[in-house]
């Protein structure tokens, strides 16, 4: 039936406020019109790259719902508020269709406001049907998916844009759904639009979303950088809504872990699988952190291999006395002396990098409280080096981590010449403490760290764990 209801539009219409049009409406030819889609007898199929949905009728505030599945790699796009139909000009904001597994496709997945609030996580998957939800009031965009938000967006008072995307700002005008590249089919069973009234209040801005760190961070966002804070616990009562609130108000996504490994709560299989299922629906990375070295003998390459990307550090190790040190505590770290100490902590590092599966080295070059002063004196060149070949030749990514301010800059330029790939991550160690990657910021600019030498997740099936599998005994 569809089909047949291609070409038939004449003069715009207007949509009423309150009008819920749906694709099996008898009015449906009356607001949409279908450009190279084919029909499977229960939803409109874009096979075709550029094949796609265009209302006919233009509107200021909404609510569209959306149902739709990809098929095999195709992506597409929702775009709103595009002044003219058919064109390719960057006007007015888009939102992205990709459920492509990571490191396939394109980075951007379901639900990203394209290049104003990038969202880098996957939220649905090819062939299973989803809700896509985009509300439009005044100068707010809330973009749901599956019933999570993953897209809030004030726009605020003339928004700062870089070059090009001057015209990525709230007006009015056309919808179209559009498939972008060749890959499979992006399936609709449902279009709901709804309009709301034309004048509503318009919402204040966080100050935090247009401040200087604000501004740093939209800025990232308009050049498709990877912002993504892969290092953020769930500690001090801190809930994943919180987490993800603090995230959507800064301009970035979270990778979330629990600390795994001996005396933590996450201590075995059915603990880590627990807390995966509890996490899988959520909008941020699941990440495992793993802890001490004792954690390669607690858990299964197969339970591992649920996460996006796990890592450690080298903050706890044992000493050539015997003595299990965590850095971090003045009462169980001992410096006899800084040079050994500096050459056992290196050794350490390689041993971590060489031997246990991980894809992140957080918290790296961390030195306990007696000798943290003397940081630059102690990291050699030398010993930077042999950090980096063990990053490089094990293909592991760097942190560059917002709380400890860890590496140092020199360190870090030193990496990126290198071709290491880097995250940025934070290591909340409370409910207080999320901070705005204000320390990346600056190591991004000073570094010259571009998007493509941020590190993102391997996709499932081609996790290290799985590959390399667990050492046999523990590394130190
Ligand atoms: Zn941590």
């Amino acid at each position: 039936m569809l089909m047949m209801l291609v070409g038939l539009a004449t003069c715009s219409p207007v949509l009423r406020e309150g009008t819920v049009t749906t694709l099996d409406s008898q009015v449906i030819e009356k607001y949409w019109n279908f450009e190279g889609t084919g029909f499977t007898g229960t939803a409109v199929a874009l096979d075709k790259v550029n094949s796609k949905i265009t209302s006919k009728f233009s509107v200021r505030n909404f609510v569209l719902n959306m149902r739709i599945k990809t098929i095999a790699g195709a992506e597409g796009f929702v775009l709103f508020h595009t002044p003219a139909q058919g064109t390719n000009i960057m006007q007015g904001y888009k939102v992205v269709i990709n459920n492509n597994d990571y490191r396939k496709g394109s980075p951007q997945k379901t639900g990203s406001l394209s290049l104003i609030r990038n969202n880098f996580v996957r939220t649905a998957s090819d062939d299973n049907w989803f809700d896509l939800q985009v509300i439009v009031r005044s100068n707010l965009i809330k973009v749901t998916v599956n019933n999570k938000l993953v897209t809030e967006y004030i726009e605020p008072l003339n928004p700062k844009r870089i070059p090009g995307l001057e015209k990525v700002i709230l007006s009015e005008g056309f919808i179209i759904l559009q498939k972008s590249n060749n890959n499979g089919s992006i399936q609709v069973q449902e279009i709901k639009i709804e309009p709301l009234s034309a004048d509503l209040l318009r919402e204040t801005p966080d100050p935090l979303s247009i401040d200087e760190t604000g501004e740093a961070l939209n800025r990232l966002n308009q050049l498709g950088f990877p912002v993504i804070d892969y290092h953020g616990h769930l500690k001090g009562g801190l809930t994943v809504e919180q987490v993800c609130a603090h995230g959507r108000i800064s301009g970035y996504n979270y990778g979330i872990s629990p600390n795994c490994g001996l005396n933590f709560p996450v201590t075995n299989d059915s603990s880590l699988v627990a807390y995966f299922a509890g996490m899988e629906a959520e909008p941020v990375f699941k990440a495992m952190q793993c802890e001490g070295r004792e954690w390669v003998t607690l858990f299964s390459p197969s339970a591992i291999s649920k996460f996006d990307y796990i890592f450690t550090d080298a903050m706890t190790w044992t000493d050539h006395k015997g003595r299990r040190m965590r850095l971090w505590m003045s009462g169980e770290t001992f410096v006899d002396e800084e040079q050994q100490f500096m050459e056992m902590l290196v050794g350490k590092i390689e041993a971590v990098l060489y031997n246990e599966p991980v894809d992140v080295h957080v918290n790296p070059t961390y030195l306990p409280a007696a000798i943290a002063a003397e940081y630059d004196r102690l990291w050699t060149p030398e010993r930077m080096d042999r950090v980096i070949k063990a990053l490089k030749e094990n293909d592991v990514a760097l942190e560059i981590n917002a709380r400890f301010k860890i590496p140092s800059i020199v360190f870090i330029k030193r990496a990126k010449a290198a071709g290491i790939k880097f995250t940025l991550g934070t290591n909340n160690a409370d409910n207080t403490d999320l901070n705005r990657l204000e320390y990346c910021l600056k190591a991004i600019g000073e570094a010259g760290i571009k998007p493509e030498d941020i590190f993102l997740p391997r996709p499932s099936g081609d996790k290290k764990v799985l590959k390399k599998g667990l050492p046999s005994k523990i590394t130190g």
